[in-house]
């Protein structure tokens, strides 16, 4: 499994950090986790053809992290040149159906509907199996839908957070995997219900004994220059994670 940040950043824009966005590749598969404005735009940057997406899995539906769905299916039917045909599978936590109609029927009248390939929406719950790997998910403390997400090939796994707060359930599910990468918006002196500090990414590293962490949805304070609040983020987070890593817009990291 390949795992492409494409947005460690935020609701806030960022010329170095694009809005949450993840690229996964498992096998043949390519799978979106999470796009927030601007996610077309980073995919091209790092090399990686939205046409050719099979999945894009939703953590919950705030803008920051659902936004850019429309604008992705509007280039998949408008793309000069190409037709696509293979299925695309939007997977999201429960009331994502709805969701979607919402989002996407008042655009009818500028957006038509794919015509060549299926769009197919489905809700998880706890499970979804494919043929080469399961995709877990499991509730979290952000809003009322929030989920995190495990894929999950033999034995090797990757959660990925979305927004969080700490709890002993996330812990739990990240148990043991290859590569957490986690929702740090700040550090612990500012924070916010709902999200995770520098300091509770460390401890739920440290306490799920996870082999890779790294630290994304970055929020920054206006008074405190971002260079010098990554240090204190960093330094907060790895007093319980020693090898805790600062996620970045185009890294690329394996399992
Ligand atoms: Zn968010
Ligand atoms: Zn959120």
């Amino acid at each position: 499994m390949n795992l492409t940040i494409l947005g460690s950043g935020t609701c806030v824009p960022l010329l170095e950090r694009g809005a949450p966005a993840n690229f996964l590749q498992i096998g043949a598969q390519n799978i979106l986790v999470d796009c927030g404005a601007g996610t077309l735009k980073q995919m091209t940057k790092a090399g990686i053809r939205y046409q050719d997406l099979d999945m894009i899995c939703f953590t919950h539906f705030h803008p920051d992290h659902i936004d850019e769905l429309p604008a992705i299916l509007h280039a998949l039917n408008w793309t000069p040149g190409f037709k696509r045909t293979k299925n695309l599978t939007l997977l999201g936590p429960k009331g994502f159906k709805t969701h979607f109609e919402k989002m996407v029927a008042p655009l009818g009248g500028v957006m038509p509907r794919p015509d060549t390939y299926q769009i197919i929406i489905k809700e998880i719950s706890t499970v979804f199996h494919l043929a080469e790997f399961e995709i877990h998910a499991c509730k979290t403390k952000h809003c009322l839908e929030s989920i995190a997400y495990k894929f999950k090939t033999g034995e090797k796994s990757i959660v990925i957070s979305g927004d969080c707060d700490y709890d002993d359930a996330l812990i739990k599910f990240c148990n043991h995997t290859d590569l957490l990468l986690l929702d740090c918006s700040f550090i612990h002196e500012h924070k916010m219900i709902g999200h995770l500090t520098a300091k509770e990414c460390g401890i739920i590293g440290l306490k799920a004994k996870v082999k890779k962490l790294i630290l994304t949805h970055l929020y920054y304070e206006p008074h405190i220059e971002s260079g010098l609040y990554d240090q204190y983020r960093l330094r907060e987070a790895r007093k319980n994670f020693e090898t805790a890593i600062l996620g970045e817009d185009f890294m690329v990291v394996g399992v």
